[in-house]
């Protein structure tokens, strides 16, 4: 298989281009293409700091460390981090740059790119890489993180389960061709851009938080105590949400649609990442913007795309038409 021929078929499979259709089966055919044996070790460097220093946010705020203290301004800066910076992620990396679900202009893009920065978890091309390896290759050999290929037994699945939140990180993270499976964003010169200045945006997600309580407080320790809150604590928070996507809403959950892998709809990931637990329903319809399909299943990634619509700055939302859900919904669900 050609270079070229690979690109098509994880574009495809990852839902980037065409028309909103199902089809998340897994294309046996395509080539398992990583450029090395493991994670480079800089990679495994950087990514067990990002790791293990909002750990120490945790700790620290829980008064285990430092016995960092907590005000109501503390939980309003976390809030506005949390849902700032992630829907980075959920509208910006997963289903804009990844699955082009939406279109949106250079400015609308950047910003996103630098919001999902700001979750540390990691620059906008690894991840949209990574995840649309994840598709195309979905529980099945290639995967970089399914839970469900260690091996039958109960500790293997307690293996799979803990590699698919977290092991995968510093094990299968940033194997695939980058400049296969995202090639689109490697050829933009702005996403380059961001992706190299991409420390400048952990240091101004972990240094923010700080210099606006400072500003309002006038106090030393009060910035000290929300870069703990709204820094670390908020990064642990929903680095483990998104993880839970992974690891979770491949084990646990219902499964309404028929896809070919094992992904779950898992409401608490859901409301924890603001729709993305309708992990069944996006590998049903991998380019759909919209996750959760029917109006109980909450999915505020949606919503937002939708307002960014109606102001002008989002277009072209792709939506899968009621035959195509009916096609794939399991008779009964
Ligand atoms: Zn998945
Ligand atoms: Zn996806």
């Amino acid at each position: 298989m050609t270079p070229d021929a690979i690109v098509a078929d994880a574009s495809i499979d990852a839902g980037v281009d065409g028309e909103v259709e199902e089809g998340a089966t897994n294309p046996v055919s395509l080539d398992v293409a990583t450029v090395r044996e493991k994670t480079s070790l800089a990679s495994r460097i950087i990514t067990s700091v990002a790791l293990v220093a909002p750990v120490f946010g945790v700790l620290s705020a829980a008064r285990l460390l430092w016995g960092v203290d907590l005000h109501p301004l503390d939980l309003y800066l976390f809030a506005i981090f949390y849902v700032i910076t992630g829907l980075g992620i959920t509208v910006g990396y997963h289903r804009l740059f990844t699955h082009k679900a939406f279109r949106a202009s250079q400015p609308v893009r950047a910003a996103f790119a630098i919001l999902g920065a700001m979750t540390l978890q990691g620059p906008v091309t690894q991840w949209v890489t990574d995840h649309r390896k994840h598709h195309a290759r979905s529980d099945a050999a290639g995967d970089p993180h399914s839970p469900n290929l260690a091996g039958p037994g109960f500790f293997h699945h307690v293996y799979g389960f803990f590699h698919a939140h977290v092991g995968w990180l510093i094990s299968t993270k940033g194997m695939e061709r980058g400049m296969l499976y995202g090639r689109d964003l490697f050829d933009d010169p702005m996403i380059r851009f961001i992706d190299r200045a991409y420390f400048a945006w952990v240091a101004i997600s972990i240094g923010l938080p700080y210099l606006i309580a400072f500003a309002i407080t006038g106090s030393n320790a009060r910035g000290i105590e929300a870069l703990v809150w709204a820094g670390l604590v908020r990064i642990f928070c929903f680095q483990h949400a998104t993880f839970a996507v992974n690891s979770v809403c491949h084990t646990w959950g219902r499964r309404p649609y028929v896809t070919g892998d094992k992904s779950t709809n898992n409401v608490l990931v859901a409301l924890l990442t603001f729709g993305e637990g309708w992990h069944n329903n996006h590998h049903a319809f991998p380019r759909s913007a919209r996750h959760g399909l029917t109006a109980a299943q909450v999915d505020l990634s949606y919503v937002v795309i939708t307002l960014l619509t109606k102001v002008g700055l989002a277009s072209e939302i792709r939506l899968p038409t009621d035959q195509q859900i009916a096609r794939v919904a399991k008779t009964g669900a």
